[in-house]
């Protein structure tokens, strides 16, 4: 049955102005429509600035640790809907059902996490060079936060943008992806059931196109932080990056795993496995490319595909699934294109690179796991984001060559290797220009405690998640006090004669 979606807006749940709809449906099953929800407008968008606005004051006024209360009861309610939510996130988004749980869980752990952060938010005391003169710094909040979320991570991404934002002191106009506002609204729906008051958080439904543009670029909006591709968010980036507004992007990746002779080479192939078709292949950290050691590349080749060929696709909500489908028409259409371009352009195709068809296929969108070896790293499925099961295996000489291939990419947002030699380890550790770097694991798996992000065209402003340097640097701006209780006016300075 499809669940007919509100907006929230100034605490009611109501539809768009215009009493337009979309529908959400399920990738694996076209015919299940899992919602219908409000195609909203600049008008409705006004609406949820206004109200996130007049909300601010009071919230910005109410002590973290009664904020972190408050997230704290979230993360409660989250936990005990884990279950039919990790459900609704596979249903909605196709991935399978231990990862629509992960994606939950990522949930939680965010909540919790930012709901301890409400006791601390810590700033600086420090001396002063004055007598009877004390100074201190402090985080306070930037204001009306626009936050857009992509779907590839339904609750996870969202709530790694609202929990830091809220505990900050923000106020936030959400607009999640429009592919998966279903289980976005039911992450907003058990947060508003923890009691966040009327206004500091709302949701407008809608296309990037038709709303996502006009929120972000609202004269009333403080601050954007946005996850997606890198052409919206460096289009975003040139509209709002103004003296008055703050922007931050999370954005596209080519990641890589580099597969040293020394490497332990099963391990290599399942982390190529999970790194490369977990998901579908549709995250941002997937690794879509991986480059091998010439000593063992044309074993890890011959693994890798006999591994990739057990991969069962189907409905992530059958638990005998591996890879679920893809998200939609295009993405289909665009992984569909980039296996010609691959085969094009020279690359050998090992295994895959079809859509299913069959009966219990057809009415989804399903992509063989496919594996692209003897790519060379200026082929474009070497370059450029394909966001779907496409892996590109390529050869390199010795480890300066793998660093050198994994940095050739425009992108800079994941990567990692497979050595037992410590010194290799440290070596990539040192030169892999990518936000996160892992060894002896894939490039996916990040976990909330510590800042995510990438370089170049991956990552834009603050980073993502806890940690220093985390997403809080993002949501609020340090305020520097100097109080002087001397009873006298003293310069700093300046030396009197
Ligand atoms: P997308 O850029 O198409 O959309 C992301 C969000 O922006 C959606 O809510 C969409 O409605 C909105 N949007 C689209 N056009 C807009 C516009 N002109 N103005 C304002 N908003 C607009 O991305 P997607 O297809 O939803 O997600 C896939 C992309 O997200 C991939 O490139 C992936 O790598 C990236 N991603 C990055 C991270 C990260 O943390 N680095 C995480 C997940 C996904």
């Amino acid at each position: 049955m499809a669940e007919e979606i509100k907006n929230l807006i100034g605490g009611r749940w109501q539809a768009a102005a215009e009493g337009k709809t979309l529908k959400s449906v399920n990738p694996a099953d076209t015919d299940d429509v899992v919602g219908v929800v409000p195609a909203s407008t600049g008008a409705d968008v006004d609406r949820a600035v206004d109200a996130a606005r007049k909300a601010f004051n009071a919230w910005r006024l109410t002590p973290p640790p009664k904020r972190g209360e408050i997230i704290f009861r979230a993360a409660e309610h989250l936990l005990k809907n884990k279950d039919s939510l990790g459900e609704l996130v596979t249903r909605e988004m196709g991935k399978i059902l231990k990862e629509g749980l992960g994606d939950v869980q990522e949930a939680i752990d965010m909540a919790y996490y930012m709901a301890g952060e409400g006791r601390r938010l810590s700033g600086e005391t420090v001396p002063s060079e004055l007598a009877d003169k004390d100074c201190k710094s402090f985080r306070v909040p930037i204001g009306v936060f626009a936050l857009i979320t992509p779907w590839n991570f339904p609750t996870a991404i969202p709530a790694w943008k609202i929990f830091p934002a809220l505990i900050s002191g923000n106020t936030v106009v959400f607009k999640p992806s429009s592919y998966t506002p279903v289980s976005a609204t039911r992450l907003v729906e058990l947060i508003v059931e923890a009691g966040i008051p009327a206004g500091v958080i709302n949701l407008v439904h809608g296309t990037g196109t038709e709303i996502g543009e006009y929120l972000a670029t609202h004269p009333a909006i403080d601050g954007v932080s946005f996850t997606g591709s890198s052409v919206v968010g460096e289009k975003l980036s040139k509209m709002c990056g103004t003296i008055d507004k703050e922007i931050s992007c999370e954005m596209g990746g080519k990641n890589a795993i580099i597969v040293m002779e020394d490497g332990n080479l099963e391990l290599a192939v399942e982390g190529a496995l999970w790194g490369g078709f977990g998901t579908t292949g549709q995250r941002c950290t997937a690794a879509s490319r991986v480059v091998v050691h010439e000593p063992v590349y044309d074993g890890f080749v011959k693994t890798f595909a006999a591994e990739a060929e057990k991969l069962t696709l189907g409905d992530g909500l059958n638990e005998k699934t591996d890879v679920g489908p893809l998200i939609n028409e295009a993405q289909l259409k665009k992984v569909l294109d980039y296996i010609e371009i691959g085969k094009k352009e020279g690359a050998r195709l090992v295994i895959g690179g079809k859509r299913l068809t069959a009966d219990k296929y057809k009415k989804g969108f399903f992509v063989e796991p496919t594996i692209f070896a003897d790519v060379t790293p200026d082929m474009r499925i070497a370059r450029e984001e394909i966001f779907g099961p496409v892996v590109s295996v390529l050869k390199a000489g010795d480890l300066k060559d793998a660093i050198e291939i994994v940095n050739s990419s425009e992108y800079g947002l994941s990567s990692a290797i497979y050595t037992q030699d410590v010194n290799s380890s440290a070596v990539a550790e040192r030169d892999l220009d990518t936000g996160i770097v892992y060894i002896n694991a894939p490039t996916i798996g990040a976990e909330i405690q510590l800042p995510f992000g990438g370089t170049k065209k991956s990552g834009l402003g603050h980073k993502e998640a806890g940690g220093r340097g985390g997403a809080l640097d993002m949501f609020t701006k340090w305020k520097v006090i100097y109080r002087d209780f001397s009873n006298m006016l003293q310069k700093a300075q300046i030396t009197e004669e």
